[in-house]
């Protein structure tokens, strides 16, 4: 049975590298019809923010990843927060000590302090090894109860070669002269990371760790810590790292990196999951667009790719686009509604909300294919709402052949003769079907007439076309600004 996990610290919002690493992991559980749980990580009290646990989780629900096993859905493998397992680490650690694969270590600061140095001058990596290494139980014991401070500590093997598969990156093959006396227990008796997500993921059953790249110097400890337990490790993927397009590590000095910096400038959480799957994922077809099922079913361990991924605003933004242009019109109305009341509270309460139903979703149905992002709704939309201010100079269009505002003044009279010849709001398609032909018999061409006619419906120099406004406006409301405009000419 694959059992994956996602395995965040509290220590803040959830990152978009983070969000990536859940949607792997979760999609490859589904994929093989398994289970994918969450675990929160929150042995490093000092990291710990308020509120971030409860952020992490809305944000994955949020996104559509449902773990089966978390401290909201339960799960027989809990508690699925590391500071209520404490008794679990200390009990594994016993057996460590016991079989003398970790240590009492009663280094103080000071000497850390100095191995540091040492290491520092030399300009290479010494690896900490303890004077406390061959301290007996007895005598450990002894300093504890006359009260020293105290921390546990891995006992590395000497002279060892540690081999582990990387799904991705193959054997890596580390020496043990490399790699430090790691630190299982602190002196807070809290276990560390490292200790906490070895004993959790295998009495969790987890198969299959899917983690960022930065775990990957860690993993020769982890692989250690499995055999001296004797336990089978689990697979282990380290995913490439998402850069800026500085092809630096993303981060908050070359753009934003947390998931809700997105959600605020509206982009489509499915948009954006989708994105960030073909962040470090190949396909392997054109394919682009994936929804979350879609991916389940295309994903595969081996299209996980080596080098790093660049996020790139722009393609995101495409992405988005496509997903509003595709999007059905009841999806949409609901979508933008949702959006405007949360980030423009003031457009949705004084336009969108005094305007009806029918007509907003002609509006949306009309601009969704102009959306980078549903924020463009507002710029795009304004001329539906708000009737124009006309600058008569744009009446004038060289490119169109309209010369002078006296040619202008008798195009909008011809167009609105035949706008009123209507006696009901006409569709774009009826409005046209009267038009071009006359425009054809009184031998002008067609942007001599539809040019000013557009631009005294709107007032912009791009918008919809003026069948496309005299439709979604209604009859009454076209006519009132055309004749407007006109009266501006005299
Ligand atoms: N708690 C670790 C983190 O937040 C998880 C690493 C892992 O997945 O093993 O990065």
């Amino acid at each position: 049975m694959t059992r994956t996990r996602f395995a965040p610290s509290p220590t803040g919002q959830l990152h978009i590298g983070g969000l990536r690493t859940a949607l792997f992991a979760y999609i490859w559980a589904k994929k093989n019809h398994g289970q994918f749980l969450v675990r929160i990580e929150d042995t490093d009290k000092t990291r710990e923010v308020e509120g971030a646990t409860d952020a992490l989780l809305d944000s994955l629900e949020l996104f559509g990843i449902h773990p089966d096993e978390s401290i909201r859905a339960g799960g027989d493998y809990g508690p699925y927060i590391q500071s209520e397992r404490l008794p679990l680490y200390r009990e594994h650690l016993e057996k460590l000590i016991e079989q003398g694969d970790a240590y009492y270590c009663f280094t103080t600061e000071e000497e850390l302090e100095a191995h540091k140095k040492k290491a520092e001058e030399a300009g290479i990596m010494i690896p900490f090894r303890s004077p406390y290494r061959d301290i007996t139980i007895d005598e450990a014991k002894a300093k504890i109860a006359a009260g020293e401070k105290y921390v546990v500590r891995m006992k590395i093997p000497k002279g060892e070669t540690i081999t582990f598969f990387d799904g991705l990156k193959g054997k890596i093959s580390v020496p043990s002269a490399d790699i430090d006396d790691q630190v299982l227990l602190k002196t807070d008796g809290f276990p560390t990371y490292h200790l906490a997500m070895a004993v959790d993921d295998h009495l969790m059953k987890i198969t299959h760790v899917l983690r960022g790249d930065e775990w990957l110097p860690s993993t020769p400890k982890h692989v250690l810590l499995y055999r001296m337990f004797g336990w089978e490790a689990p697979e282990f993927y380290h995913l490439s790292v998402i850069l800026g397009a500085d092809r630096k590590k993303l981060s908050k000095r070359n753009g934003d990196t947390h998931v809700s910096q997105f959600l605020e400038k509206w982009y489509l959480k499915e948009a954006l999951l989708n994105y960030i799957a073909l962040i470090g994922w190949n396909s392997k077809t054109t394919q682009e667009i994936f929804s979350l099922p879609e991916l389940i079913e295309a994903f595969s361990l081996e299209g996980l790719q080596i080098a790093n991924g660049i996020f790139d605003p722009e393609k995101l933004k495409w992405m988005n686009s496509k997903y509003i242009a595709a999007m059905p019109a009841d999806e949409l109305m609901k979508t933008l509604s949702d959006y405007l009341k949360q980030y423009n509270p003031d457009f949705y309460e004084n336009t969108f909300i005094t305007h009806d139903e029918v007509f907003n979703r002609a509006v949306i149905t009309e601009v969704q294919k102009r959306c980078e992002t549903l924020a463009d709704f507002p710029a795009l939309s304004e001329c539906f709402y708000q009737e124009p201010e006309v600058d008569t100079a744009l009446l004038l269009s060289e490119k169109m052949g309209v010369t002078s505002l006296e040619q202008a003044k008798e195009a909008l009279q011809f167009g609105l003769d035949i706008i009123k010849s209507f006696t009901s709001t006409p569709s774009r398609d009826q409005l046209k079907d009267a038009i071009i032909p006359k425009i054809a018999e009184a031998g002008k061409k067609n942007g001599q007439i539809l040019w000013p006619l557009r631009v005294a419906l709107t007032g912009k120099e791009f918008s919809p076309g003026a069948f496309e406004m005299t439709e979604i406006l209604g009859l009454e409301k076209a006519i009132v600004r055309i004749e407007k405009v006109i009266a501006k000419i005299q």
